[in-house]
């Protein structure tokens, strides 16, 4: 026997859990809710903690999806700093920490990502950071203000926030990167080259094509070292080598996981009424024809909001086409629709040197993925065409000219 029953419970503190609890509500939906999160905080948006947050512009309540006093008003049972243990789907029940027992009637996972960890020799030198919580980013920012240089590992997205923010803040950063050019596994070489110059005319260094060997140190970092010799000497390391889908509750409970946990098109894993959402869930994606799990800010909302409509019956598909947005300081935004994992064209519209483009991915004479900087309105059009497989093999031209009108291309 159960402890207590509950109607929707849901597993994981973060933006896709809460989104869904929010909505929920708003489709009136009656039934109990408990949400079971393993941080200390309720539920918060991330981006800020490589941006603002990190520079030390905003607070931590900033970025909460709801104010504390939200639940509360709203029926939803709030358990913080509570790690859910096992989930057993036959008796529709889950562990939490502390050992109490609570039943179920439908279930949302939403355990998010964890960090990939680099062990290598030396990282167990003070100094070596992370960063995925807001008190990851407290001892980034305590660190960096006393270094001489901090390097980033990595050369995608974190780790050239992380640089921008930092520089932003007067810290030198150097970056170490497997890619040639930043953020070029997502958006290609040539884009990441528009970025390095951002980079580098601002006074980050930029070390790409190497291979992380080894921190050298004294109990605290002193320099990363390249497999090539190249070595940088430093105080602090931020590393940013990406995520992997936190599926171990799931996968404990017997549920299917690949990259992450397997989801049908309606968000619903393989046991029926439990549902996963955000960063952790590996879904049938209508819009893509294949498998897709993607770590993206409005992914983690929009499942969370899709998952609950799907929780109250409504079997809906999830089609949004996902959606990316980084920031480096204040020197450039970006915004992606996509994700395009292969691509055979790229097209170039705007004017690059004056911060103002898109970038268009095409394969077989379709939009695979589109990045924006400074032309926001160009990602609707993109995100219709992808949407949709419009064949724009005959519309090259229109996609270049800036001022050629996009809506035409059908
Ligand atoms: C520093 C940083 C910057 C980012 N910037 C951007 C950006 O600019 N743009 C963008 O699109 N995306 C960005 N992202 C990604 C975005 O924040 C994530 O995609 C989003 O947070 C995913 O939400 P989620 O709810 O799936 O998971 P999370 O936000 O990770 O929440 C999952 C929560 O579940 C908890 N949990 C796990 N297992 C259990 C358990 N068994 N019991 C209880 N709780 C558990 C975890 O501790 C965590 O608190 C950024 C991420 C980071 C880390």
């Amino acid at each position: 026997m159960a402890d207590r029953e509950v109607d929707f419970l849901l597993v994981g503190g973060g933006m896709a859990s809460a989104h869904c609890a929010a909505e929920l509500r708003r489709r009136g939906a009656d039934g109990s809710v408990l949400l079971v999160g393993r941080e200390p905080e309720p539920p918060y948006e991330r981006p800020p903690i490589s941006k603002e947050y990190l520079r030390g512009e905003a607070e931590r309540s900033e970025a909460y999806v709801n104010p504390p006093s939200w639940y509360e008003e709203n029926r939803v049972e709030l358990a913080t700093g509570r790690n859910a243990m096992s989930l057993d789907p036959e008796a529709r029940t889950v562990k939490l920490q502390g050992g109490e027992e609570v039943a179920f009637g439908k279930a949302l996972i939403a355990t998010g990502a964890m960090v990939n960890i680099l062990r290598v020799e030396g990282a167990g030198n003070e100094g070596i950071h992370y960063l995925r919580a807001f008190g990851n980013a407290d001892a980034i920012r305590a660190d960096a203000e006393e270094a001489e240089r901090v390097v980033l590992v990595g050369g995608s997205y974190i780790a050239t926030e992380v640089a921008a923010s930092l520089t932003a803040r007067g810290v030198r950063c150097a970056m170490l990167a497997m890619e040639d050019e930043p953020l070029s596994r997502t958006f290609g070489a040539d884009a990441g080259r528009w970025f390095r110059q951002r980079l580098e005319e601002r006074g980050v260094e930029f070390h790409g094509g190497e291979e992380l060997e080894l921190f050298e140190g004294d109990g605290r970092v002193r320099a990363v070292v390249a497999k090539s010799g190249l070595t940088l000497e430093c105080d602090a390391v931020v590393v940013g080598a990406g995520v992997r889908a936190d599926a171990m509750l799931a996968q404990r409970a017997g549920l299917e996981v690949e990259d992450g946990i397997v989801c049908d098109s309606r968000l619903e894993t393989s046991v029926a009424g439990i549902f996963a959402a955000g960063d952790c869930c590996s879904y049938d994606s209508v819009v893509h024809g294949r498998r897709l799990r993607v770590e993206h800010w409005d992914v983690a909302m929009q499942q969370g909001i899709c998952a609950a409509a799907n929780m109250l019956g409504e079997g809906r598909e999830y089609d949004v086409v996902p959606y990316f947005f980084s920031d480096l300081a204040d020197w450039a935004s970006l915004e992606y629709v996509g994700p395009a994992r292969e691509w055979d064209e790229e097209i170039w519209r705007g004017d690059p040197d004056a911060g103002e483009f898109s970038l268009w991915y095409l394969r077989e004479g379709r939009v695979a993925g589109c990045l924006s900087v400074g032309r926001s309105e160009d990602l609707a059009e993109a995100r219709r065409m992808l949407a949709d497989g419009v064949d724009v093999s005959g519309a090259r031209e229109a996609l270049a000219d800036a001022g050629a009108d996009l809506g035409a291309i059908a």
